[in-house]
């Protein structure tokens, strides 16, 4: 029999630097049984910046040098959290987030580098910090885009003469001549000289600098920054319409305002990379300060650490022995030299041309590819005897996240065709979106029930969309959110993480409840083998409520939300799926269409949600039941990102064939109509002449909506044009 194991601990992981990324990769290799795993991280992807000078150079796409934290996190069984911690209480075992609520550890560990935000007049105006690269590169890219159709003038100014700041003048410079413009690029540098390097790289590094025309002012102070210059202290101020802080390693400036130990906001740690007098703490990487044994701030660090951390992280979770680390005093620095050319140095010795520039692009690559060659995720194996069909039935792609593991409507209305039709009071039952009763003041309640098995490690995210998910049904039917009942499967655990996943789960349906209009008035909890968190939500209405019967010839047809989530999370399961992708998918799924339900039902003639059935099944259920035939306009119908791509190649998610056998199309064959969707978006049929002001009434309430084809007389045809 399969055992599960309990989770007992909870190890936080804060930032996915390079140690945390190296981590997630061994740990997904090799899980510690009952260590339940969060990473915490703004973005779904973490920068190499070591690759981000030959990116602004134009040497790397921006996808090579993204480490994907999202697949790791798959990998490695882990939620990844997208916020930032902004506090500690240690006495409380919690981290803080910007946005959601505490979490919870046993263990934590922060690697979440330095800031190059710089402390000056006007440098939150209109500087930029050479990290977030996701920030960086935007305002790079566009002010390259201006400089080339000639609205702006290429005139660049980086304050901060370290390694990374001329790597960085060297690469925008390089940039800029490629495309044919002659930039003025200038390095502002308080101290004597440039610095992190040895004379003789500094030589070389000079040297690169002038033939790429980048200046370098030496013994300059920045005074302050405006829109298209710096002004300097004591000096004439210089013309630049982009600048970028590279100033030295900066401690984040939270971590000031916490009890941790700390010089100058670094936090201190013993030589086992543990919080010096916190036992339940880790810090590594450009954040944290070993005080006897002080490095530069270089990602060389970070990555070497990885080992020792997941070792004392492993030992500080089941008790084990704890190593120690002897950081390196000497470490090989190659420095891209703008074009495909580098300086290498170590030891004092020094070599220089494009033979390092290779070097340097093989080592990136390398570990890069560290990180995204990730074992492919297997079936479960059985050994032994088994019933006819259990082999074909594993050798399929793993149970499906992308269609929350619904049952097809085929088997479903087989099972469904003996129940009697409902009496009395209830107007509608099985058939429409909810069921439908009426009470004796005339008003209609709306009643309906989802769950969702877990998509995703996450409960908190989880709980947002199944309230979404469950909503949807009340929405569509233009229903006003009254209550939910929460039904909830956690796995098995601890006392302790029961009552921290329970606090999460009802923190989170109480405020997408409330902020639905609706509260959260009970629900039954169990535990079991994975995580499925549903709801029974109930809505009120004074007027009959909208169903999927009514539309009529020369509707049009709305959608509020992309399809192809189902081919994502599919993916996502499968390790295919890229992490911004997902992300953006998540969180789309976790928002609450209020807004859209209000508008689409002062106008629509029948209404309805797109989930598991797909697209097609949705519009033929509102065919069916309206006698019509739909044409669907395939360029007009919403996809997430990367959905196409991935759909092209083949993913799709379980219960697509089903989907596609209950509601054909004709014409173009396109898979992602029959993808099942997970709080997906409401599909309205709504008359022509109201369309284009629904679509405005929309857009003003920063709602999104998209006609995606045509009603007609007919016997429930669906065509895609
Ligand atoms: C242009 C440039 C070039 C460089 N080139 C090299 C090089 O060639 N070789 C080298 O060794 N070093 C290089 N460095 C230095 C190197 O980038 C850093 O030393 C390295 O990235 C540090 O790694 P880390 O793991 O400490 O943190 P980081 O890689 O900085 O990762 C920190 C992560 O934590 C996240 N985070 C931040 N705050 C929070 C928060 N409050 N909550 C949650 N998450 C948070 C961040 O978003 C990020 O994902 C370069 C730096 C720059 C700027």
């Amino acid at each position: 029999m399969l055992k599960i194991v309990p989770f007992t601990r909870d190890l936080v992981l804060v930032g996915g630097g390079h140690a945390h990324a190296l981590v997630l990769k061994a740990w997904g290799m090799n899980p510690l049984p009952g260590a339940r795993l969060t990473v915490i991280n703004p973005g779904p992807t973490a920068p190499y910046t070591g690759m981000l000078p030959g990116y602004v150079a134009g040497h790397y796409a921006s996808s090579d040098l993204e480490i994907d934290l999202v697949r790791l996190c798959r990998h490695a069984g882990a939620r990844l959290i997208l916020d930032k911690v902004v506090n500690i209480n240690q006495l409380q075992n919690k981290v803080m987030l910007a946005e959601r609520n505490p979490v919870a550890y046993d263990i934590a560990s922060f690697d979440i580098g330095i800031t190059a935000k710089i402390d000056l007049p006007g440098f939150d105006e209109y500087g930029v910090g050479a990290k977030p690269l996701g920030l960086y590169a935007r305002q790079w890219n566009d002010f390259f885009e201006n400089v080339k159709q000639g609205k702006l003038s290429p005139n660049v100014a980086v304050i901060g003469g370290g390694v990374a700041g001329c790597e960085l003048a060297m690469a925008m410079a390089y940039a800029l001549h490629a495309v044919g413009v002659t930039p003025k690029v200038t390095v502002i540098e308080v101290g004597m000289q440039i610095s992190g390097v040895g004379g003789k790289v500094r030589k070389k590094m000079l040297m690169a600098m002038n033939a790429l025309g980048v200046v370098v002012k030496t013994d300059t102070r920045v005074l302050k920054v405006c829109i298209d210059k710096v002004i300097l202290d004591g000096q004439d101020p210089i013309a630049a319409s982009f600048c970028v802080g590279a100033g030295g390693g900066k401690a984040h400036k939270w971590i000031s305002q916490t009890n941790l130990p700390q010089k100058n906001g670094f936090i201190k740690i013993n030589a086992d990379l543990g919080v010096v007098g916190d036992s339940a703490l880790f810090a590594v990487g450009d954040c944290a300060i070993m005080e006897n044994a002080v490095r530069p701030k270089a990602g060389v660090f970070a990555v070497r650490a990885a080992p020792i951390l997941h070792q004392n992280i492993r030992a500080a979770l089941n008790g084990g022995i704890r190593k120690k680390w002897r950081p390196q005093k000497n470490f090989l620095k190659l420095i891209s030299l703008g074009g495909q050319s580098a300086v290498a140095e170590k030891f004092g010795v020094t070599l220089t041309g494009p033979f390092m520039w290779r070097w340097k692009t093989h080592i990136d690559r390398k570990f890069m590819n560290r990180l995204v060659d990730l074992p492919k995720m297997l079936s479960p194996k059985i050994s032994g005897e088994t019933a006819i069909g259990v082999a074909e039935m594993l050798q399929a792609n793993p149970l499906c996240g992308g269609c929350g593991s619904k049952v097809g409507r085929g088997i479903l209305s087989g099972a469904l065709k003996n129940v009697k039709k409902p009496s009395n009071n209830v107007v509608m039952g099985i058939g429409d979106d909810a069921a439908v009763l009426r009470h004796s003041g005339g008003e209609f309640q709306v009643i309906s029930t989802d769950h969702l098995r877990s998509l995703i490690h996450d409960p908190g995210l989880m709980t947002r969309i199944a309230v979404v998910h469950s909503l949807g049904d009340v929405w569509a039917m233009g229903a006003q959110p009254q209550v939910g009942l929460a039904s909830i499967i956690v796995p098995q655990m601890s006392e302790k993480l029961q009552a921290r996943t329970l606090l999460e789960i009802t923190q989170v349906a109480t405020e997408v409840l409330n902020a639905s209009g609706a509260q959260l008035v009970g629900g039954h909890t169990t535990m079991g083998a994975e995580l499925t968190i549903g709801f029974t939500v109930t809505g009120t209405k004074k007027s009959t409520p909208l169903t999927v019967a009514g539309a009529k010839d020369g509707d049009l047809l709305i959608l509020t939300r992309p399809i192809g989530s189902g081919v994502i999370l599919a993916a996502d399961m499968l390790g295919q799926a890229k992490g911004c992708d997902v992300a953006v998918a998540l969180e789309i799924m976790g928002q609450i269409q209020n807004r859209e339900a209000v508008i689409l039902t002062k106008k629509a003639h029948a209404m309805t949600d797109v989930t598991g059935f797909g697209l097609a099944g949705h519009v033929q259920e509102i065919c069916n039941a309206s006698g019509l035939d739909a044409e669907l306009w395939k360029d007009s119908i919403p996809i997430f990102n990367g959905a196409r791509a991935l759909s092209d190649a083949g993913v799709s998610s379980t219960l697509m064939p089903a989907n596609r056998a209950d509601s054909p199309v004709e014409g173009i064959d396109d898979a992602l109509l029959y993808d099942p969707q997970t709080a997906g978006g409401l599909l309205a049929a709504v008359p022509e002449s109201q369309s284009e002001s629904i679509i405005k009434a929309l857009a003003e309430k920063g709602c999104s909506g998209h006609i995606i084809g045509k009603l007609k007389r007919g016997a429930g045809l669906i065509r895609l044009s």
